[in-house]
């Protein structure tokens, strides 16, 4: 990345009224078919347009293409059965109605690839691309065959290296793997987790990330928040095994969290896109406090492998204010570069 402290968003971005019911996770489609499609490329249109505006240096689809950041992937899979929904316990956390895996998995199709393409064709700057993490995939649904997470994982890992070559292929700059359950199942992230996302990326040449997050601003993350302590940990446990694998990007929330920062020595020689917006809160940062947070960062991270993000994925907030959040984002860091090149 030629820019110093190139800014980012770490996943989903509020969708349009005309696409999706606004300020709603998950969220179904308002159109169908044709319509969907074409409502989808424009609603790819305009995000790109609002992260341009907003300063952001390395683009997303904002997860315009899809409804949700796990299951879209997965409805796209042979052995899955998505009318057979149960409901489960996700990150041990919130109940929700997920597809059952009924047989074998494998990955007919490309799954976002066609999207990817066109974006890529809308713009020259770099574009990350996020998928979800094998392990955070099988947090996410119910499995009658495998009945063995890290088998299914496994299995998930090579599918998703399908995927992440043929987004490669088509230009793609960065492929993100999304893995909040890292957060939550530790020693599972340590002892099988870990290996399943190195699996997904073998053979890669573009730029990898992983983002663990501590999830999206509802209730109950911010219930599960309140009990982790005067300190969250869970970073510590994890990045001594993320610092030794091929991952080239970590992607962590920092701002209004309790995490301190002095974890980031642990991924000591990663980027590290350093989530300096909070996504759980209506207040727009200040461009300073997002500075003091990327200031904060830079004593455990060389200015060269800073990468200025949000904490999460932004669906849920309201459109105006997740502008507004990005050009905070864009001001903090711009004052935080001057201060380096000065
Ligand atoms: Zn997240």
């Amino acid at each position: 990345m030629k820019i110093l402290l190139p800014t980012s968003t770490a996943g989903s971005l509020p969708k349009p009224s005309w696409l999706a019911e606004t300020k709603k996770l998950w969220s179904p489609w308002k159109l169908a078919g044709e319509e969907l499609i074409k409502g989808k490329q424009d609603a790819l249109r305009v995000t790109l347009q609002e992260q341009r505006q907003a300063g952001i240096d390395i683009v997303s689809d904002g997860e315009q293409t899809r409804q949700h950041f796990v299951t879209t992937f997965i409805e796209h899979l042979d052995g899955v059965d998505l009318e057979q929904r149960k409901t489960v316990k996700i990150r041990n956390r919130y109940d929700a109605s997920v597809p059952t895996v009924v047989g074998a998995v494998s990955r007919p199709h490309s799954v976002f690839v066609e999207d990817a393409k066109f974006l890529r064709k809308q713009t020259d700057q770099p574009i990350k691309w996020a998928l979800p993490g094998p392990m955070t995939m099988v947090d996410t649904l119910y499995d009658a065959h495998y009945k063995s997470k890290q088998e299914l994982a496994w299995e998930f890992a090579k599918i998703l290296n399908q995927e992440a070559k043929e987004l490669e292929a088509i230009g793609i700059d960065i492929i993100q793997f999304d893995e909040p359950a890292f957060n939550v199942f530790i020693d599972e992230a340590n002892d099988w987790g870990i290996d399943c996302l190195e699996r997904a990326i073998e053979g890669l040449q573009c730029e990898t990330a992983v983002h663990v997050c501590y999830g999206y601003g509802i209730k109950a993350n911010t219930e599960w928040k309140k009990t982790l302590g005067a300190e969250w940990r869970q970073y510590d446990l994890l990045f001594p095994r993320l610092q030794q694998s091929n991952i080239d990007i970590i992607s962590l929330e920092c701002h209004g969290s309790r995490v301190p920062f002095k974890v980031l020595d642990r991924v000591r020689g990663k980027k590290i896109m350093v989530g300096a917006i909070d996504v759980a809160t209506n207040t727009v940062e200040t461009p300073e406090e997002v500075a003091t947070t990327l200031r904060n960062a830079l004593k455990y991270v060389d200015a060269d492998k800073l990468y200025p993000c949000t904490n999460c994925g932004m669906a849920p907030l309201s459109r105006d204010l997740a502008i507004e959040k990005l050009r905070a984002l864009n001001a903090g860091a711009e004052i935080v570069r001057r201060e380096l090149l000065a």
